[in-house]
């Protein structure tokens, strides 16, 4: 992306930031394409692994607003396993 973006105060028209892409690095903002592809793009199919493992993670020891309680109680069930005892 390129171009330049400022941000002024609203009632004092001061101006708090200016972002002009030419001075950047790449000489323009590089934005990510959130592809999951790792074939298309591995450093967003990184990312998108990364905020699986902490989903995941979080369902089951908790963490991310998720209570620890819920270690001490899982609630993991192989989709294909009959259960144990039939419904009444
Ligand atoms: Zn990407």
């Amino acid at each position: 992306m390129t171009g330049h973006r400022t941000r002024l105060d609203a009632t004092t028209g001061q101006i708090l930031d200016h972002l002009d892409t030419r001075h950047l690095p790449a000489g323009e903002l590089l934005l990510r394409c959130g592809n999951r592809r790792a074939t298309r793009c591995p450093a967003c199919s990184n990312v998108y692994r990364y905020d699986t493992y902490q989903l995941i993670a979080a369902g089951l020891r908790g963490g991310k607003t998720v209570p620890t309680s819920v270690s001490t109680h899982p609630r993991l069930r192989h989709p294909h396993r009959p259960r144990l005892r039939p419904r009444p």
